[in-house]
């Protein structure tokens, strides 16, 4: 193939910014395309239409060719449609379809779960069968042929296998390969065996040996065996799931088998927003020639949570899904000797009641150490990225992560744990070599967590140094082009193996 052929990628994802988001795949899902795009590469993003999704702000409209069509799943006919905007960035603007189907998507206001019962929609196995079978409708109705299709987690796992069984033969995706990116092994799409029918593949599927693992069918599991390649979105995270048995989530056998074609690559930020040169949702920009000037943000981040300003007083900036796995075990062990120490906390997410209950206790008990909003906000997000000294991210596991780098890019020095992506992108500050853009600590437990918290503290107290290790973070390129060749380098390797 000659290296400079334009690919057609067709890219699938069940969130993009701006239009939906619960987490990172959101942002990687606008990111990734609009950089391939510039690349030269057409790419064309498919997504279903949640209630969420604003219509008419986002001038989603209808495709005459792909209004109305119909799929069986189990013994529905299910009539949807495929609507059309764009995503448009600075330099690139990508078409993306909507996945229309009121029942499924667009009366619901939650993406997975159920906001009123807080527990997954009951029919999430049907909902992402017709996103996977949706796209072959797709390319069949536009005859627009890819090169590529690349699902991303469980949402989209049974294209690859759709591709590789009842498609095999079809002479319009016959040639097509597929990659699959897992995000977060830790959510699989776990359904009843019972269920598979709805699925329409081969019955040779229905078992160990297809789509089932420990007696249920798993969605993860089918993009992860039938793909032509598995990326996930770090070199750690890739490594550590094939060995660790707790990261590989009951699925390290089948990762085991696919290693040779388990590919990490980085997840890359999207510097068009977040960049503190050019971030307008931050009082005061900067860069590391003007790194004095991040105080403004301090100060203007202090105001806002309702806490006193104090220059030699760090601030301490969390903002995360309120989980375990995200190290909130490890915080709530600490947080009251956190609050004995010299320094200030704010931190922002949703996520566990308990959580909730915890930081709104501690804000009543220490309410000028600590404060939080629990709820979401990007504009706020913008401001503890500028405003804090430092970022805390102890997660127990880390796919890639990305507030890490945005905390690095914006010389807010991260405290994290060594795992997956953290581990590739935060170095241990080094005191004799003066090396390194972060504190990192290794074992999962709680006491390691404040002795590197205190370690931070103590350096942060040493100006010279501490404006060093911010200015290193600083220097990072995460940018996307890097990552998004090295997915091009790859599509262009599966298609030449075929
Ligand atoms: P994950 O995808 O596991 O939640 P990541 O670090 O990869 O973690 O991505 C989280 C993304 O969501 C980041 O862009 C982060 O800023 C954002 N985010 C998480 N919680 C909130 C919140 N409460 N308000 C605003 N942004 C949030």
């Amino acid at each position: 193939m000659p290296p400079s052929r334009k690919l057609k990628i067709l890219f699938v994802t069940s969130e993009v910014v701006p239009f939906v988001k619960t987490g990172g795949l959101a942002d990687v899902s606008a990111a990734l395309p609009q950089t391939l795009t510039e690349l030269g590469h057409e790419v064309r993003i498919v997504v279903p239409k949640y209630g969420a999704i604003d219509e008419r702000r986002f001038k989603i409209h209808e495709v005459v060719r792909l209004k109305d069509l119909t799929l069986n799943i189990g013994d529905k006919d299910v009539v949807f449609s495929l609507r059309s905007s764009f995503l448009v960035g600075q330099k690139a603007r990508v078409q993306i379809y909507f996945l229309d189907n009121y029942e499924y998507f667009g009366s619901r206001q939650g993406l997975y779960v159920d906001p009123n019962t807080g527990t997954d929609y009951p029919d999430n196995d049907e909902r992402f069968i017709l996103l996977a079978r949706s796209i072959f409708e797709l390319i069949n109705k536009l005859g627009w042929i890819p090169d590529i299709i690349h699902g991303n987690d469980w949402q989209t796992g049974l294209i690859p296998a759709y591709l590789k069984t009842i498609y095999k033969d079809d002479p319009s995706v016959a040639s097509v390969k597929s990659v699959f990116t897992v995000h977060n092994l830790a959510y699989q799409g776990f359904f009843p065996k019972d269920e598979f029918y709805k699925t329409g593949l081969p019955e040779e599927l229905n078992s160990e040996k297809g789509i089932e693992i420990y007696g249920r069918l798993n969605f993860m599991k089918s993009g992860l065996m039938f793909s032509d390649a598995i990326t996930t979105v770090s070199e750690r995270y890739a490594e550590e799931i094939t060995k660790d048995e707790e990261l590989s989530a009951g699925l390290k056998s089948v990762l085991t088998k696919r290693k040779k074609d388990l590919y990490g690559i980085i997840n890359g930020i999207d510097d068009k927003l977040w960049n503190p040169e050019t971030d307008s949702l931050i009082p005061k920009k900067y860069s590391a020639r003007t790194f004095d000037e991040k105080a403004e943000n301090k100060k203007a981040l202090t105001e806002k949570f309702e806490l006193p300003y104090d220059e030699n007083i760090p601030v301490i900036g969390c903002i995360s899904r309120l989980v375990d796995a995200k190290g909130f075990d490890l915080i709530a062990a600490i947080i009251e000797d956190l609050m004995q120490m010299n320094l200030q906390m704010v931190l922002l997410g949703t996520g566990d009641r308990k959580y909730h209950t915890l930081f709104e206790d501690i804000h009543s008990k220490y309410p000028q150490k600590f404060s939080c909003y629990l709820g979401f906000d990007d504009e706020l997000a913008h401001l503890i990225e500028a405003g804090s000294d430092m970022f805390l991210m102890p997660s127990r596991y880390e796919p890639c992560g990305l507030n890490q780098m945005y905390s690095l890019m914006y010389g807010t020095v991260p405290v994290v744990r060594e795992t997956g992506g953290l581990a590739d992108t935060v170095d241990k500050y080094n005191e004799k070599e003066e090396t390194g853009n972060g504190f990192v600590f290794k074992k999962y437990d709680s006491p390691d967590l404040l002795r590197e918290i205190k370690r931070a503290v103590k350096v942060f107290g040493e100006r010279k140094a501490w404006t060093k290790i911010a200015k290193n973070g600083m220097k990072s390129d995460f940018s996307w082009m890097a990552s998004a060749k090295k997915y091009v380098e790859l599509y262009k390797k599966i298609l030449i193996n075929d």
